[in-house]
């Protein structure tokens, strides 16, 4: 059994796609949401251990709480204070973070793109911007620009990149090789602001500064084509949504928990159903 812990875990993905992996993979496991609010990750942990569970996802609000609870950090965890999966390793508990791995696999797997010498600019510095970051650093990026509205975070996330990290402002766009979008705006139902365009749809940057040669990657996937996409494609960039992300960092959990190889083509296909089903 594995499954993901967090509150609320309702609308989360991750039981769809985790169970089309081990019926694809023809594995006798099953992935089940358990509903956990704060104050409870550590209960949750301990109920792993003595269940047998062998593999948790672990979402918010509880990706720092676990921590303590664990018996040992793989060092994205470490670095980014965030454990978004735990697997066992010779009986023990081992907190990982697989948001920055599944994010530079779904670059590889959708432009075939490697970060290494690359300009790379990070809209947003909250959790997923900081796996992205640090992610992008590690992969070999040449500059790893952070842009968000308040200067503190993003100073705390740009040093996540070491000497290739800094703070820009949205300017830096347009000279990037890559730019991410790790804000919530253009998510539907998120009412953002709009930062171009007065009363248009929300854009955590203006599409301006975008134009052909560049990769967008949105992280959002609800929508499936955010206003930045739209807008970054009219402008002859590549873009992406965040469905490579998730499924690619579901992989990476899938193979720690069952030493398998999941179907990557199984698990998309069963969130494309999934979300046709929810619209
Ligand atoms: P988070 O920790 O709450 O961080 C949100 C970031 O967006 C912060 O930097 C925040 O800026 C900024 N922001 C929020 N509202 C804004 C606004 N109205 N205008 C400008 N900036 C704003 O969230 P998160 O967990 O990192 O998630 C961010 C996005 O990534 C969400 O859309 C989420 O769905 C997506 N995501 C996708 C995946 C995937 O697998 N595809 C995984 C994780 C997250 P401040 O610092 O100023 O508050």
């Amino acid at each position: 059994m594995a499954g993901v812990i967090g509150d609320p875990i309702g609308h989360s993905l991750s039981p769809v796609i985790h169970n089309a992996g081990f019926l694809a993979a023809g594995l006798d496991w099953i992935y089940v949401g358990f509903g956990v609010p704060s104050g409870g990750g550590a209960g949750a942990i301990a109920g792993m251990r003595s269940l047998g569970i062998e593999g948790l996802s672990v979402t918010m609000p509880l990706k720092a709480e676990v921590i303590p609870a664990l018996d040992e950090l793989e060092p994205d965890a470490e670095a980014l204070g965030a454990v978004n999966c735990v697997h066992r390793r010779d009986g023990r508990l081992v907190g990982a973070n697989t948001d920055g791995a599944g994010f530079l696999a779904g670059l590889s797997a959708d432009f075939d793109f490697d970060p290494s010498g690359a300009r790379c600019v990070v809209l947003g510095a909250g959790g997923a911007a900081r796996a992205v970051v640090l992610a992008l650093a590690r992969a070999g990026a040449r500059s790893v620009q952070v842009v968000n509205r308040t200067r503190s975070t993003a100073e705390a996330a740009a040093s996540l990149a070491g000497a290739v990290g800094s703070v820009a402002d949205a300017d830096s766009v347009t000279d990037a090789d890559l730019v991410v979008n790790a804000t919530p705006l253009g998510m539907h139902g998120a009412g953002g602001v709009a930062t171009a365009g007065g009363d248009g749809p929300a854009l955590p940057c203006e599409p301006q500064r975008i134009g052909s040669g560049q990769i967008v990657a949105d992280l959002i996937y609800h929508p499936l084509r955010t206003p930045l996409m739209e807008a970054a494609a009219a402008r002859g960039a590549r873009t992406s949504n965040g469905l490579s992300m998730l499924v690619h960092q579901a992989a990476v959990a899938f193979r720690s928990w069952t030493g398998a190889d999941p179907d990557l083509e199984a698990m998309v296909a069963a969130v494309d159903a999934e979300l046709g089903h929810r619209a």
